[in-house]
């Protein structure tokens, strides 16, 4: 059948689902995207479920490739470095890069869906239903049970079906996807609470909106993004049970002397602490790993609902809006495509490149609620913005190479495990950057691969 003719239902109008549609549209297809919500387009954001993420370099190509970098852009706050707030009120600042042109962009989830969304219900091939949530696939009928508002069942027929339905995905369970030889899901035994920091009487924000701010304190950490109205979302990572601990802050006087003790500079700054924090849901955090996303050739899974990641590397949405493209190239490359073949070879493609960025963003959480708090972890972090400065073309530390470059995620954890060891040597008796002994980095530094032409 031309693909002009074809008929792909996408489960799940999120972040993803939404720019696979314009992807999918642009190339001619007929799109049905069927989202559970409420149609979020004119509307408030409900609180409390991750109001504002970080964009970086994979989530702006992947944006430019639908036309949409320019008006995206607009939304979005510079942060170009991490501003770490010590408990005794003092602060440093950690730049994320070298490069003026590099650094993350705070941007709301809701405003970043609502532009694709628009753009969607703009485009004559797409026919956007919300309030209906898919319940269940027939592979071999290739037909779907959708459930409205009102709990009517409908049967829904597909040529090809999408499943961008986020971590909970209901169409990877009903595609047979979660049976244990091809599925894992690792909770982490943290969750997280989202805070409002609003502007102040004057209209400014409360702390400078340039960096994403982080109070890290060993074995939970505080975190706040800018939005574009001057206030701040302030998220709360802490174990579920512990000292502290969710389990412990079950009334405001415990919550506010928690607060004062370990975030006085901020608590100040939140007016509505004891609302937000028991209004708010307490949302939970794990790694989602599929070993297959793809079933019969014609039905796909992408997003959250294929690799969800717990997000301290800010790479989630990033990553999903990097399937799109991975997916929308292979498309490219193809002059009759064939489905089957096309969707074996992008999972292919792209396990080992999710498993890196899930394993990376465990990792990462301990970089944030701990070792940027840490002497030794500043100087190797600085002694990697030297040898990037010393030996650009093999030295790009790791963290530029997930957020301002599109060097695939399973080459960044190699290049990223190397260079570890390297700044561990280069450290290891140092206490000082005067004292990195220089020569030996370039010997070191000159036996890693070059980074040339690793991009996608
Ligand atoms: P989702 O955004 O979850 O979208 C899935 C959609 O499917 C939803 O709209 C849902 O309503 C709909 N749906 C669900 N079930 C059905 C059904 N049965 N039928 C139809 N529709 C359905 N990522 C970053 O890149 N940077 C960050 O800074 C960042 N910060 C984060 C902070 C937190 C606290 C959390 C929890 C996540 C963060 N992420 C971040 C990750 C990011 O939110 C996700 O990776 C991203 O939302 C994935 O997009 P998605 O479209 O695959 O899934």
């Amino acid at each position: 059948m031309s693909r002009s003719k074809l008929h792909a239902v996408i489960g799940g109008g999120g972040l993803a689902g939404s720019l696979l549609a314009l992807v999918l549209a642009k190339r001619g297809y007929r799109v049905t995207v069927l989202e559970k919500r409420s149609d979020l387009r004119g509307k408030d954001a409900p609180g409390g479920r991750s109001i504002n993420l970080a964009l970086s370099e994979r989530g702006m190509y992947a944006l430019g490739n639908v036309g949409l970098a320019e008006k995206a852009l607009k939304q979005t706050i510079p942060m170009r470095g991490r501003l770490i707030h010590n408990t005794d009120g003092s602060t440093n600042f950690l730049p994320y890069s070298r490069h003026p042109h590099e650094f993350i962009r705070s941007v709301s989830r809701p405003g970043l869906n609502r532009l694709l969304l628009e753009e969607a219900s703009n485009h004559p091939n797409i026919k956007l239903f919300f309030e209906c949530s898919v319940v269940e696939v027939d592979q071999q009928e290739k037909t779907i049970v959708v459930q409205d508002a009102q709990g009517t069942l409908s049967k829904r027929s597909f040529d090809l079906l999408f499943g961008a339905d986020g971590a909970g995905s209901a169409i990877r369970k009903s595609l047979g996807l979660e049976s244990a030889d091809v599925f894992s899901s690792e909770m982490l035994e943290h969750s997280y609470k989202e805070l409002e920091m609003p502007s102040l009487e004057n209209g400014d924000f409360a702390m400078s909106p340039e960096a994403l701010h982080i109070w890290p304190r060993g074995t939970y950490m505080l975190i706040a993004l800018p939005n574009l109205n001057r206030s701040f979302t302030c998220t709360l990572f802490l174990p579920n049970d512990g000292a502290p601990g969710f389990n412990q802050l079950t009334d405001a006087d415990t919550l506010r002397a928690f607060f004062n003790d370990q975030f006085a500079d901020a608590v100040r700054l939140l007016p509505s602490l004891e609302h937000d924090f028991f209004s708010n849901p307490t949302g939970s955090l794990g790694t989602i790993r599929c070993s297959s996303w793809t079933t019969s050739g014609h039905s796909l899974l992408l997003g959250d609902a294929a690799h969800a990641i717990v997000p301290f590397f800010g790479q989630g949405m990033n990553c999903a809006f990097e399937d799109v493209s991975v997916l929308s190239e292979m498309m490219d490359q193809t002059q009759e495509i064939d489905w089957p073949s096309l969707m074996g070879a992008f999972e292919s493609s792209r396990i080992p490149n999710t498993n890196a960025i899930a394993d990376m963003a465990l990792e990462n959480y301990i970089e944030m609620r701990d070792l940027v708090a840490d002497e030794g972890f500043r100087l190797r972090r600085r002694v990697a913005l030297e040898l990037e400065n010393r030996f650009p073309k093999q030295f790009k530390p790791r963290y530029s190479l997930v957020s301002f470059e599109r060097v695939p995620y399973k080459v960044v954890q190699e290049t990223g495990r190397n260079q570890s060891e390297i700044l561990l040597t280069l450290c290891q008796d140092v206490t000082d950057f005067e004292h990195v002994d220089w020569t030996l980095a370039e010997q070191l530094v000159s036996r890693l691969p070059s980074l040339d032409g690793e991009a996608h």
